[in-house]
């Protein structure tokens, strides 16, 4: 059966790495990485998120700043915090918690965003050096990153294998397409109008899948020995669970299980390694600011 990629313990090594770096810099040349979160508006999930970030940053040494701002607040008031931060020397990250309230324009505040600050990599122009060949964007998003990751830290080969990535947003299933492409991946993306996803997915050494739909990606869809990255989280009902229902993912774990050569759980596959990159994105970017 298939092994199984922990991406709790990876994320735990990851962040127990990024602690060593930010200590060592602190000593070094007496500067600490800097992160500020801007949230507007006040759902809970997005506040739930946000606290987890600040956390985790606290955690290992790094500096968060946080902004609040009302649901109505406007564009320009959130782009004045957004160019404050883009010019404070402590904080080497920036990031906006979406979503943004309805009336405000999403890409009007991420290309706010300082490139050289954008930890979520959501800014157009590193979404676009990472689709070009021979550039390179400042920030990886996350999640898709974490993703990379996971394949990386358990030898799974990229170069030359079929990848399929099942999902095309902006945040995950586009930009983990880019990267698999950058990783000499041959890729293909499968997406709400795919006819016959099932044979499309069968072809593939490598899988992504970040769909929102529960258990989707059944044990025939699967290649024998393929690596599955399950990036799904989604709620269904479980009368036996005390909050009355559980998280799957978008693949059956159950089957994948018996199928691929290695399978991400959820929860403790994918999620737990989001923050852990949006921590290296803020490491690495006081890296390069200070040239350490
Ligand atoms: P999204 O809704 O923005 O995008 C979903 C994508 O799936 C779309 O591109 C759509 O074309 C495609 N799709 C929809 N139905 C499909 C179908 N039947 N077959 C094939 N493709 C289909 O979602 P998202 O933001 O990319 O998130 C996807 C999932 O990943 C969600 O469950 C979300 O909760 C989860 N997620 C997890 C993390 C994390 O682990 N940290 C981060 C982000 C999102």
């Amino acid at each position: 059966s298939a092994k199984v990629i922990d991406g709790k313990l990876v994320a735990k090594q990851v962040r127990e790495e990024i602690a060593v770096e930010v200590s060592r810099m602190k000593h070094a040349i007496g500067i600490v990485p800097g992160l500020a979160v801007i949230l507007v508006g006040s759902r809970k999930d997005s506040q739930t998120y946000v606290r987890n970030k600040k956390k985790a940053c606290e955690a290992v040494g790094i500096k968060s700043y946080e902004v609040n701002l009302p649901e109505d607040s406007s564009e320009e008031e959130v782009i004045k915090h957004i160019a404050s931060f883009n010019s404070d020397p402590s904080v080497h990250g920036i990031l906006v918690q979406l979503p943004l309230p309805r009336h405000m324009n999403d890409e009007n505040i991420l290309n706010a965003v300082s490139i050289e600050k954008d930890v979520d990599g959501f800014h157009p122009l590193n979404i676009g050096r990472l689709a070009m060949q021979g550039r390179d964007p400042f920030f990886v998003p996350c999640t898709p990153k974490g993703c990379m990751e996971l394949l990386h830290r358990y030898g799974v080969e990229i170069k030359g294998k079929r990848a399929v990535v099942i999902g095309r947003s902006n945040i995950v299933g586009m930009p983990a397409a880019l990267l698999l492409q950058k990783a000499n991946a041959t890729v293909s993306i499968v997406h709400s109008q795919t006819k016959n996803p099932e044979e499309i997915t069968r072809q593939a050494d490598i899988v992504i899948a970040a769909v929102g739909v529960a258990n989707l990606v059944r044990g025939n869809w699967i290649k024998p020995g393929a690596a599955i990255i399950d990036v799904g989280i989604n709620p269904v009902d479980d009368p036996e669970s005390p909050r009355g229902y559980r998280l799957v993912g978008d693949v059956c774990y159950e089957e994948a299980s018996k199928v691929a050569g290695a399978v991400t759980p959820v929860p403790g596959g994918v999620g737990p390694m989001t923050i852990a990159m949006l921590l290296s994105n803020t490491l690495e970017s006081a890296k390069r600011i200070h040239k350490f």
